[in-house]
């Protein structure tokens, strides 16, 4: 048994996990009940709610996509999905993620985007976060998270 430390910078933003999920309904039995908030056939729920990604979080890849009108994806941002005891996060942006030893923390090497880069990523994510109601412009910077697993 093991801890892991992992700091993360991200020039960008981070919102709560929860923000990139939705919940929806999917059927409860292959009875497929007509009324009622129960199966009739066997008592299962008739719908049961999951939760999913919203389809711009494309969590296998870890990016945050925009798409086009015929679907092709026309800007994308990175994603780091980050545990702590504040909670689980994403940071969604230019991300450089590093390890650290319990003994002897070093640093990480940053090869980070220039001050300029930064309006540009600056407006990637409100391009791709405005249309979800996900943009807020002051919580736009650069931020540094310690993960804990
Ligand atoms: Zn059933």
């Amino acid at each position: 048994m093991s801890v892991d430390y992992q700091a993360t910078a991200v020039i960008g933003v981070v919102l709560p996990e929860v923000a990139f999920y939705q919940e929806i309904q999917i059927a409860g039995c292959e009875h497929n009940p007509i009324e009622g908030n129960f199966c009739s056939q066997c008592g299962r729920p008739r719908n049961i709610p999951v939760s999913k990604p919203i389809p711009e979080y494309d969590v296998d890849n870890n990016v945050l996509v925009k798409r086009g009108a015929s679907s092709e994806i026309v800007r994308q941002a990175s994603v780091a999905r980050i545990s702590n005891s504040s909670g689980d996060f994403l940071a969604v942006g230019n991300i450089v993620r590093g390890n650290m030893e319990i003994n002897g923390f070093s640093l990480i090497p940053y090869h980070g985007p220039s001050i300029e880069d930064a309006w540009h990523i600056k407006k990637l994510l409100k391009e791709i976060l405005e249309p979800l109601g996900l943009w807020d412009e002051e919580k736009f910077g650069i931020h540094a998270l310690l993960h804990v697993y």
